[in-house]
């Protein structure tokens, strides 16, 4: 799925990480690429032009991560920024079913495959979520449509309404209802009827089989393949009768991702299912990080900037331990570590993760010894000049003063920083000489 936005992406990318370093101009060329693929993969122009503007605002400023190219960067950048568009809100694959028997609609354009989507919907909700599925065509007009949903129920032994000849949509959905209640039926879809266009009647029909039954979702079936069509169809059935969620299907063909792109952005409206073949096990979940890699086909790619990141991140902690080992421990490293302290929760944070200490934790609190003086410590640490956090030894009488009223508190608060920093330079210079003195070598030898 999506072939095409992924190639245009990966021809722009190839040229890109290629090169060692990118200036800003390059970045712009690039992402200049990146909107005439989007823009052919069928995504609208002002989706496209809000897209770019979003990656190039995150894009810049944005330091490079060592052992990628930035070329590398910028496709994790633009990956996230597509998860970021194309996801909504909760787990698309939770429908609300809850105070059986619950009524979902489902709405579309005649040929979208809402019926083979209705059928595909039922086989997952009595498989998946062992649920008792009850199916209606409304579709009156076309009685091959109430066929095919029979034949495709027997299928997948999922039961239909019996076809009454004659009946209207709305006394069909009553009769559904009245059928799932009494038949202690989980779950009714109905399929109502389609239109190769949307017209008044179809609205007219759909709104009132929404208004007998109150449905407690509305699913919108469209043609994945139709592009910016597809959104405007989502865009009216949404604003004549509301839906709850689209499913997109014809996924598997030589599919365009500019629908689901735009679809998000454009109806704000969550995608909840894509069809992916003819077979009545074709319908997945819509994944946002899926078809975010598959837009851009290069899985590869955001995979290796996320372990190159990691990379340097344990290379960090590595040469801070062997400064550690060797007793240098200065006020960077006081605030690197009591900022961590901040973001694991706090002091009461970290109590409260250490077992049979959360007394003591309340009683910290009670002491008042909360965040605030780690913030505290950092805002002391932050008014020191570069030289000073270096080399805290060398700090005089009248700049303890000064650091200590640029921080808004005493010199004694100061003072006792000091000694914290000593202090654990000292029993880091003790644990490096335990290490290397070898307690473990002398053990070996
Ligand atoms: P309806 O008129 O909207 O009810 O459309 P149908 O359910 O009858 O589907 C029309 C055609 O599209 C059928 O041949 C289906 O098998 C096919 N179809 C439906 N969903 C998909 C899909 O996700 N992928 C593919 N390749 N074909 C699909």
């Amino acid at each position: 799925m999506f072939e095409t936005l992924s190639d245009r992406l990966g021809g722009v990318f190839d040229r890109l990480t290629k090169q060692g370093a990118l200036s800003e101009d390059d970045v712009r060329t690039a992402l200049r690429e990146v909107r005439v693929a989007l823009l052919e993969a069928d995504v609208s122009l002002p989706v496209a032009r809000d897209f770019i503007k979003a990656v190039e605002r995150k894009a810049t400023g944005q330091s490079v991560t060592r052992s990628v190219t930035p070329g590398q960067q910028v496709v994790k950048i633009v990956h996230d920024e597509l998860i970021a568009v194309l996801t909504g809100e909760g787990d698309p694959g939770a429908l609300r079913i809850d105070n059986a028997p619950a009524p979902i609609l489902m709405v579309g354009l005649q040929g979208s495959g809402k019926t083979t989507t209705t059928a595909k919907l039922a086989k997952r909700l009595k498989e998946r979520d062992r649920k008792k599925v009850l199916m209606a065509s409304l579709d009156v007009n076309r009685p091959a449509a109430m066929e095919q949903l029979q034949i495709l129920g027997q299928q997948i032994g999922v039961d239909t309404l019996p076809i009454v000849k004659g009946e209207d949509p709305v006394a069909i959905a009553r009769r559904a209802k009245t059928q799932a209640s009494l038949g202690g039926y989980d779950v009714y879809l109905l399929d109502t009827a389609g239109r190769l266009h949307i017209d008044a009647d179809l609205i007219a029909q759909a709104a009132q089989v929404r208004d007998a039954v109150n449905p407690r979702e509305t699913l919108l079936v469209v043609d994945g393949l139709t592009g910016q069509d597809a959104v405007n169809v989502a865009t009216e059935f949404d604003d004549k009768i509301g839906v709850s969620g689209v499913v997109l299907t014809r996924m598997d063909g030589d599919g365009r991702g500019g629908a689901a792109l735009s679809m998000r952005a454009i109806t704000g409206k969550p995608i909840r299912f894509v069809g992916l073949g003819e077979k009545m096990d074709a319908l997945e979940t819509f994944e946002p990080d899926r078809v975010a890699g598959r837009i851009l086909g290069m899985g590869d790619i955001v995979a290796l900037v996320e372990k190159a990141q990691q990379t340097l991140e344990a290379e960090q902690a590595e040469r801070m331990m062997k400064r550690f080992q060797k007793g240098q421990f200065n006020m960077n490293d006081l605030k690197m570590q009591l900022e961590q302290m901040m973001k694991m929760g706090g002091l009461q944070g970290m109590m409260q993760m250490m077992p049979g200490a959360g007394k003591m934790a309340k009683q910290m609190d009670e002491a008042g010894l909360d965040d605030k003086i780690l913030r505290q410590q950092v805002a002391l640490i932050n008014s020191m000049t570069k030289m000073e956090r270096a080399n805290p030894q060398l700090l005089q009488a009248s700049r303890k003063k000064r650091i200590a009223a640029g921080a808004g508190m005493d010199v004694a608060d100061l003072n006792k920083l000091l000694k914290m920093q000593r202090q654990m330079s000292d029993m880091m210079k003790k644990m490096g000489k335990m290490g290397k003195g070898g307690m473990l070598k002398q053990a070996m030898k």
